[in-house]
């Protein structure tokens, strides 16, 4: 076969080669990183050609009958080794990409993806599912194994099969990404109205896989929403839920594959909901003197009933690098959309909110806030990658937690992380946002850019990941609101999970997985 279905990706950058920051860009942000860090080493590194990689000889060779649509060449092979998260990237542009997998499966049906799965169970291999790889925690890369491996690639399956228009319903393959599946709901007028910030390559299979958080802060914000039922093919045979808009019929079928990190079979379609595009929109940005004063108001706003779609409150120094700000207020931008009713009300009322919380509206500007936040959120990925090739650590990292613990938390999270930047890397900033907001907490989102060593950068993004990790689990909050468990987070979702739950989730995964063939290292280790 050939690895055209791979199209023009790049393993250690992010999205569309196209659109990869261009040399204007690169000066822009290298100015602005010596006026900060006077001493960092800001010249460019854009790696090895990765064609040139010696790929190892694969442990294993593809049947006859699945040759259509596997492939084991070394760039396919290389594509499906690494995810998206900091070190995968800075790895990758060194040429070392761990230990890739033997061959790339790209199923174009469900009976195909059964036939991967009793090839994988026959031959001893492990089976990693893998949508748009841009996991950031290590959720899709091998790891080192002497077990084979074979990665399933789902973005040959990216139709949206049937449309329920009175239900406001539709059927999707798993391997649909954003702007796939957007465009073929968009023909019907419909949307399913979720966007993570990895849109653009990401699938709804890893969404639900991963119980993805899209960029709207209240109301129905998770994939975890949306989903009316899921079909997953197991090492055991199909797992199909019945279509329900709701159900109290014992513990829901659904919430176990949410979340499952590709550790009990292979999502291969799900109803989800949709609804009409929005055509009523009105936003605004409101200043605050702090962070703390500002996140009163967003609590005061999540608690309000008023749901606003963006309710994103940025650091002082989150909102410089924005564009939303000075670095010397905190920034909330504010929008809300509706397809059926103007929101103009909303906004006022919101406003009223904010400034009882002593916030400041900031006035009108022709392009909206909310309109300009998103194409910086969209364009930020590429921006990361400008920052790792003039060697910076970059970090991104989240939690959640309730409202009273909030400020402890924020505290801790943010003197941890700054001691260990500037015990490893001398210098940095460490910046905060809230992106998801709820009635009892809120979804805080940390960011460090710090003058990396060169080629010692992954040890140095391991230091400050650890002192992160442990702050935020010492502080209360989970080790992740929407970025998964993956391999990276595993010590401490380890630590946050009740045993009995782990006994019972792996008790789970023995009755469809009995070989632990699936995603092996994630989530849970395979019964004795
Ligand atoms: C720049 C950037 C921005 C991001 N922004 C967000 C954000 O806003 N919100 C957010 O939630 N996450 C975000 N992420 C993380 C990542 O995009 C999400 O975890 C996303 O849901 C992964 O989808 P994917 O299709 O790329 O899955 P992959 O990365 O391919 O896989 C992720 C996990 O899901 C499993 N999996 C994938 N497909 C299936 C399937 N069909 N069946 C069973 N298991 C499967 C894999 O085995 C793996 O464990 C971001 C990542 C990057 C790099």
């Amino acid at each position: 076969m050939t690895d055209a279905p791979l199209g023009n990706r790049h393993p250690s950058l992010w999205g569309d080669p196209e659109q990869t920051p261009t040399a204007a860009e690169v000066r822009d942000v290298r100015e602005l990183l010596a006026g900060r860090f006077a001493d960092a080493d800001l010249g460019w590194y854009s790696g090895i050609d990765w064609r040139r990689v010696k790929v190892p000889t694969p442990r294993l060779p593809i049947p006859d009958a699945l040759a259509a649509f596997t492939t084991d060449t070394g760039p396919a092979r290389l594509l499906h080794a690494v995810g998206r998260s900091f070190t995968d990237l800075v790895r990758a542009r060194r040429g070392d990409y761990g230990t890739p997998p033997d061959a790339v499966a790209m199923p174009r049906t469900a009976a195909e993806v059964a036939a991967v799965l009793d090839w994988c169970a026959d031959a001893g291999a492990a089976c990693i599912p893998f949508g748009g790889g841009t996991s950031v925690v290590g959720g899709i890369a091998p790891g080192e194994t002497d077990q084979p491996v074979v990665t399933l690639q789902t973005r040959a399956m990216d139709r949206v099969l049937d449309i329920d228009a009175v239900s406001q319903a539709a059927c999707i393959q798993a391997g649909a990404s954003g702007p796939v599946l957007e465009e073929q709901l968009g023909r019907e007028g419909l949307s399913l109205r979720f966007y993570p910030q990895s849109f653009e390559f990401s699938t709804l299979g890893g969404w639900i896989a991963t119980r993805a958080g899209g960029h709207f802060a209240t109301g129905p914000t998770h994939i975890d929403d949306l989903v009316e039922s899921i079909d997953a093919i197991t090492p055991r045979g199909l797992w199909s839920s019945a279509r329900l808009p709701a159900s109290g019929a014992g513990p829901s079928p659904d919430r176990m594959l949410l979340g499952s990190e590709g550790t009990l079979g292979v999502i291969t379609q799900a109803w989800v909901r949709v609804q009409p595009r929005p055509n009523h929109r009105a936003g605004r940005a409101v200043q605050f003197g702090s962070f703390a004063a500002g996140a009163d108001a967003v609590r005061a706003l999540a608690q309000s009933g008023l749901q606003p779609a963006g309710c994103r409150l940025l650091d002082p120094t989150e909102a410089a690098l924005n564009s939303a700000g000075d670095g010397t207020a905190a920034v909330l931008v504010l929008g809300f959309e509706s397809t059926w009713r103007p929101v103009d009300h909303d906004l006022d009322l919101a406003l009223e909110l904010c400034g009882d919380a002593g916030g400041v509206a900031l006035p009108e500007r022709p392009r909206g806030p909310s309109e300009q936040w998103r194409s910086s959120f969209l364009r930020a990925p590429y921006l990361r990658d400008a920052l790792i090739g003039l060697g910076m650590v970059v970090e991104t990292f989240e939690t959640a937690t309730t409202w009273d613990r909030f400020g402890e938390l924020h505290a801790a999270v943010i003197d941890a992380t700054q001691e260990a930047v500037a015990r490893v890397c001398g210098d940095g900033i460490v910046t905060c946002r809230l992106t998801h907001a709820y009635p009892d907490g809120a979804a805080p989102y940390f960011t460090v850019i710090a003058p990396g060593s060169r080629r010692a950068e992954a040890q140095q993004w391991l230091e400050i990941k650890l002192a992160a990790s442990e702050a935020l689990a010492g502080a209360g909050g989970t080790i992740t609101h929407h970025h998964a468990v993956g391999r990276d987070h595993r010590p401490w979702y380890d630590r946050q999970r009740p045993d009995l739950f782990a006994a019972a989730l792996t008790a789970a995964k023995a009755a469809v997985d009995p070989t632990g063939m699936m995603n092996p290292g994630v989530l849970v280790d395979q019964s004795a």
